[in-house]
């Protein structure tokens, strides 16, 4: 009987547990294929699994289906190199995220996309300057002074 539990747990454990995973290294690259910034549809192995290459964090990236066929058993960045959607701030995310550092490779894949990035950073200023107004309000200035 445990024995069986056991070999049931094993079953389903991975699959669950590789679902997760793979769905918190989209949320990584903000669900962008880290190689151009399409929308990711798939994991790339960067060393593909034909070469030695494992499942590990490190080895795969979120990538959109067209640069994950394109690159196929290519050296990945020798093949990055000669895209023309190639971009030395993506190369140096995908090195930091081949050497596990994933929150560098997370902040350079920011810098890529400003336009998402700035948006957040803007978005306390308007409340900042109500402040700023409201401060010099009479009622204000009236609980200042006594
Ligand atoms: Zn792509």
């Amino acid at each position: 009987m445990l024995a069986r539990d056991g070999v049931f747990l094993e079953d389903l454990c991975p699959k669950s547990h590789d679902r997760r995973w793979r769905g918190s290294l989209h949320l990584l690259t903000g669900r962008r294929c880290l190689y151009c910034g399409n929308p990711s549809q798939s994991i790339d192995h960067v060393k593909p699994l034909s070469r030695g290459g494992q499942s590990v964090t490190e080895n795969c990236v979120p990538a959109c289906l067209s640069c994950n066929g394109k690159k196929g058993d290519s050296e990945v960045l020798l093949w990055y190199r000669r895209q023309s959607f190639y971009d030395p701030r993506r190369a140096m995310a995908l090195k930091a995220w081949m050497e596990g550092d994933l929150r560098l490779a997370q902040r350079l894949l920011v810098w890529t996309t400003p336009g998402e990035g700035e948006r957040d950073r803007r978005l306390p200023e308007p409340d900042g300057a109500h402040q700023t107004r409201q401060a010099t309000s009479p009622l204000w200035r009236w609980q200042m002074a006594s």
